[in-house]
């Protein structure tokens, strides 16, 4: 997992010991070594201008800096990275769990709309995620609320299926409000906790999309928008989260698929690009592979 950006921040790290080991740091000294770093980030997925941003955070960091006797230069350009990137990464502590649980203790339901393009994993990690709350004691319902892809309402219905939890479908061709908002009358009916809203994902740039997810959203008035990206398709998917972003609004990005990411630079170009923090990560194929993001564990599996 994420071998590119790993060797990149260790190649920086060699650098900067054959350079400057035990003497103040010049900016003529690594300005060439931060600018190879900046391409290397771009290789790996982080977007052109975040990746400026954090060299240039790093540079203010460091220059000037009088390396000490018994201090590992290293370290110390190590740490200085990892500070740019948490910061980049802006961390909003959502306890997504905890939201749901108080509003179900007044006896409402939480609505989720699931955002994303086909393949990303959309309907895999919301089957995830409906049997992650499962199992925290939280109940919930499926809408399937993509109506326009041939079977998409039978590839979610099976992991319902599995998962053992109940599911309100619509015709092929039906609208998709209307089927998410069946959903949450049904949720009020039983008292459930959580209604997880999945919709259709044709191409981001589709117009006729976008206000079909406009429209679900004017129905549902969901407490949480959510974008599902994939690690794997690089600047497509930071495309994708400005382009929902921009249209639909998004309170929150989970990416999939982090066990295959070679590179590693996606987390921190989605929630850079939206200002808005990475709330899950899929990591394999089972049902209990999907864990709540920490910044401080993706920085440090960076560097490892
Ligand atoms: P959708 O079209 O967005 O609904 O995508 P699917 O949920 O059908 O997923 C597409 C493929 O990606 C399936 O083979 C999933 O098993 C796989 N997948 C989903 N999430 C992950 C993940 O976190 N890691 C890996 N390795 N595969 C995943």
């Amino acid at each position: 997992m994420f071998e590119g950006l790993k060797k990149a921040f260790q190649k920086v790290a060699n650098s900067f010991k054959e350079k400057v080991e035990y003497k103040e740091i010049k900016e003529d000294d690594i300005e060439e070594i931060l600018e190879d770093l900046k391409l290397d980030m771009i290789e790996n997925d982080v977007a052109y201008d975040i990746a400026d941003s954090i060299i240039n955070d790093v540079k203010k960091q460091l220059i000037g800096f009088k390396i000490k006797r018994g201090e590992d230069i290293e370290d110390v350009v190590k740490d200085s990275i990892k500070k740019s990137i948490i910061k980049s990464l802006g961390y909003e502590n959502i306890n997504l769990i905890e939201s749901i649980k108080r509003k179900c203790n007044k006896n409402e339901s939480y609505v989720i709309v699931f955002l994303g393009i086909n393949g990303v994993g959309k309907t895999t990690t919301i089957a995830k995620f409906a049997n992650m709350l499962k199992e925290n004691g939280i109940s919930v319902v499926i809408a399937a609320a993509d109506t326009f892809r041939a079977g998409a309402q039978e590839q979610i219905d099976i992991h319902a299926k599995k998962i053992d939890i109940p599911i309100i479908k619509g015709q092929y061709g039906a609208d998709p409000a209307s089927v998410a908002y069946n959903a949450i009358l049904f949720a009020k009916s039983r008292g459930l906790c959580t209604v997880l809203v999945d919709t259709a994902g044709r191409m981001h740039s589709d117009i006729d999309l976008m206000g079909e997810l406009q429209k679900i959203v004017k129905v549902t008035k969901p407490d949480m928008k959510i974008l599902i990206v994939d690690a794997l398709t690089g600047n497509d998917a930071v495309e994708q989260a400005k382009m929902f972003n921009e249209n639909i609004g998004v309170d929150g990005i989970i990416i999939t698929k982090i066990d295959a990411d070679v590179k590693g630079g996606v987390a921190i170009s989605v929630s850079s690009v939206t200002n808005k923090p990475i709330l899950f990560i899929g990591f394999g194929q089972n049902y209990n592979d999907i864990k709540r993001f920490d910044p401080n564990e993706y920085v440090n599996n960076l560097f490892d």
